[in-house]
Formats: structure tokens, C-alpha cells, sequence
């Protein structure tokens, strides 16, 4: 695809069937974290074949773009894509199958990166707002915290912005469709691991031994009281254990000197996060104390809570209206388990992150799943219309 001959007509086939190719050639060379540098080199050069001003580098592989408005100075506003794949080894066997053996555009990040750039495309041509627009590509969405990366390393320092945006697809939801909600939408997700030590000892004379296997048992059974009697009624949060590990399996007989527990937890609020740390915390010391343990405690923060704004919510919201119609875009959502790092930005900045439906199929992380091409334009038309809304108060 030469880069000179990027149409501009958002109505034109042409326009759509790049976006098609474009989409299609980031899913056949996906990147994990960091790693983004074909995807990244690929953003670059497009926008740099528009105009638009770059800076690279930003959390190794991150992009930021800068496109000021014809009509003079005015308010900023950032839009984010991220550009990162998964280490899952695709299962599809269509012709955009990753050629990267055991890793795989799983999360559509291939097509929010090319919805973005075809927005940029149609802005760059004809710049008709007041203030200015922040292109910004992201690596390492997906558990490495591109993101905070990038803004530990200056992003909003550098590029200051009054409000930032990002969309993502939503398998479930009707293609097409907008969804959204004001206040927290997905989880703090953090991980939390115990580890219990004691004397271990001869399996037929426990009496000799501290057995850290009883009080990680213990443990175990207290863990779910703390959403059932420590978290408010009125806030949601999820405490799961994904991995225990102590002894050999080759010696039922040995009482093990270690057991290590390791899980996840889900929360809306800085304060249930809080709780759900402390709580955990003081269950592994009480418990590890009441059989003659210890108990070393972790609780390793990884993504906050993602909330959204009132403000820019109701923006985004008529944004989505402007683009699928009224009934097509919900506004009251309920919070979901997920987390995101786009939540860093917005600790940052107040922003709106919104859904686009997928459709039916495979959600997202599945072997089996695509991004769904005919949201394309869509995505496009929905970062034109926010970039009205927010510059100019209108869409047009
Ligand atoms: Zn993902
Ligand atoms: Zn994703």
C-alpha cells in the first residue's frame, strides 16, 4: 500500500477499502508489548505523510501526534489507540491470519489503531476546529501499563490535554452500537499473593511441625467473607484465588515449609481497594499467627479503577448519538470486571472511555476472534463527531 495514495473521502469505497487493508495488515503482524515497532514505524509514517507533527518514543514504541485546528487556538483534547497483541496463538484461517506464530490482535487493538488513523487522515486533510488534537498511539495495553509508562516518561508533561478519549470494541454488543457509563465502568485489577512459611516436618509427626498447609486453609475459607462482610452492600468487588503451590507431588508424606497463594482482585473505588488489601493482609498474618506460621503478604497494584467523567461522558455520549442515532447508545451500563490502562490517563486527565459493539462472536482474548471491519467507519465518524463536539461544540 503506497502511503501517498491514502484516500480522504470518508463517503468513498476507496476510503473504506484502505481501512479495510490497513486494519487487516496491522492483524497479520501483531506485536506484544513493546514491542509494537513494525505497528509503530507503520502509525508513523502515515501521519508524518499527512503533516502532523510526531513525537516518538514515549514508553519505547508510543507516538504522539499533534494536529492544530485551522480556526486558531483553543482547548486540547488527546485520543488514544492502543496498538499492542496478545500471546495467544490464532485459531482463525482466514487470509489477515497473524503470521506471528503464538501471538494474535485478540483484543482488536489492530482495529482501534486503524479507526484512529483514518480519523487523523480526514482531520489532517481539512483541520476545520479550534484548539488542537493529540494523536496518541500507545504500546503495551494489554498487563504491561503502556500507558502509565508513558505518561511516567512526560506524555501529559510534554502534551497537555483538557480532556482525552479512547474507544474499544465490545463482542456482545450489537455492531455498531455505543455504550458507555459516568463513574467507575471497569475494575481496579490488582494481583495479591500469601506466602505462608512454618517448620514443615515428617508427615506422620505433625506435632513436631509448624504445618503452614493448615494455615493456609484457614486462610482460604476467610478470604470470602471479606466482599460478604467487609465491602459495602452498595459496592461491587471480586476476591479470586488462581494459584496455590506447596510441597512435591512426589512426597504425600513431607509436610511442606511453604505455601504460596496467589489471586486476583476487582474493585470500583479507592477505598475498596484499600479494604480488599488490608483485609487480605490482616487474614494472612491472623491466620498464619493462630497455627505458629508467618505469613509474607504482597499486593502488587496494576491497573486502578477506570472512571469516567460526567462531562465528558455526556460529549462522548452525543458524539455516539450524532453517529448511530438515539437508540443505539447506552449510557447506563453496568460497571464491568475487566480492567484497562487507559485508567492511568484518565487518574490524570478527565476523559470518557467508550465502547463500540463487535457483534455476535468470540469475545475478546478468544483464539477465534476478529475485529469486526464493518465498525470501521463507524469508529471513524465517532472520533470526527467527538472532535466537532468537544472543539466546536457542534457536529456538523
Ligand atoms: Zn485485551
Ligand atoms: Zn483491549
Amino acid at each position: 500500500m503506497s502511503i501517498k495514495s491514502v484516500p480522504d473521502d470518508i463517503g468513498s469505497e476507496e476510503f473504506a477499502n484502505w481501512l479495510q487493508s490497513l486494519r487487516r495488515d496491522i492483524h497479520r503482524h501483531p506485536e506484544t508489548a513493546f514491542k509494537e515497532e513494525r505497528t509503530s514505524n507503520l502509525v508513523a509514517n502515515l501521519l508524518e505523510s499527512w503533516g502532523l507533527v510526531l513525537h516518538r518514543g514515549l514508553a519505547k514504541t508510543g507516538i504522539v501526534a499533534t494536529l492544530h485546528g485551522k480556526r486558531g487556538p483553543g482547548r486540547t483534547i488527546g485520543l488514544r489507540a492502543d496498538m499492542d497483541a496478545l500471546f495467544i496463538d490464532e485459531k482463525n484461517n482466514f487470509k489477515h491470519k497473524s503470521c506471528q506464530q503464538g501471538v494474535m490482535h485478540a483484543c482488536g487493538h489492530d482495529g482501534h489503531t486503524a479507526m484512529l488513523l483514518g480519523a487523523a487522515r480526514l482531520l489532517a486533510k481539512n483541520p476545520d476546529f479550534k484548539g488542537t488534537v493529540q494523536f496518541i498511539f500507545q504500546p503495551a495495553e494489554e498487563s504491561e501499563g503502556g500507558g502509565r509508562v508513558m505518561i511516567e516518561e512526560g506524555l501529559f508533561d510534554m502534551f497537555p490535554c483538557d480532556a482525552v478519549y479512547a474507544v474499544h470494541n465490545a463482542p456482545g454488543l450489537p455492531t455498531g452500537d455505543f455504550a458507555i457509563r459516568s463513574g467507575p465502568m471497569l475494575a481496579a485489577g490488582d494481583t495479591w499473593e500469601v506466602e505462608f512459611s512454618g517448620s514443615g516436618g515428617h508427615g506422620a509427626m505433625p506435632h513436631t511441625a509448624t504445618d503452614p498447609i493448615t494455615a493456609a486453609g484457614a486462610f482460604i475459607n476467610t478470604v470470602s467473607t471479606i466482599v460478604a462482610r467487609n465491602v459495602p452492600s452498595s459496592e461491587a468487588a471480586v476476591l479470586s484465588i488462581g494459584h496455590i503451590h506447596a510441597g512435591d507431588y512426589n512426597s504425600p508424606n513431607i509436610i511442606p515449609g511453604n505455601v504460596l497463594i496467589r489471586g486476583t482482585a476487582r474493585s470500583f473505588t479507592a477505598e475498596t481497594r484499600d479494604l480488599l488489601e488490608d483485609r487480605l493482609h490482616c487474614l494472612a498474618d491472623h491466620n498464619a499467627r493462630a497455627f505458629q506460621c508467618e505469613a509474607a503478604f504482597r499486593f502488587i497494584r496494576r491497573y486502578p479503577p477506570l472512571v469516567n467523567r460526567q462531562d465528558q461522558v455526556d460529549i462522548a455520549a452525543q458524539a455516539a448519538r450524532h453517529v448511530a442515532g438515539d437508540d443505539r447508545v447506552t449510557t447506563d451500563i453496568d460497571p464491568i470486571g475487566g480492567s484497562e490502562d487507559f485508567a492511568f490517563m484518565l487518574e490524570e486527565v478527565p476523559g470518557a472511555y467508550m465502547l463500540i459493539g463487535n457483534g455476535p462472536g468470540p469475545f475478546v482474548h478468544s483464539d477465534t476472534y476478529d475485529f469486526n471491519d464493518d465498525i470501521l467507519l463507524t469508529g471513524v465518524r465517532y472520533w470526527m463527531a467527538l472532535v466537532s463536539m468537544e472543539l466546536d461544540g457542534q457536529t456538523s
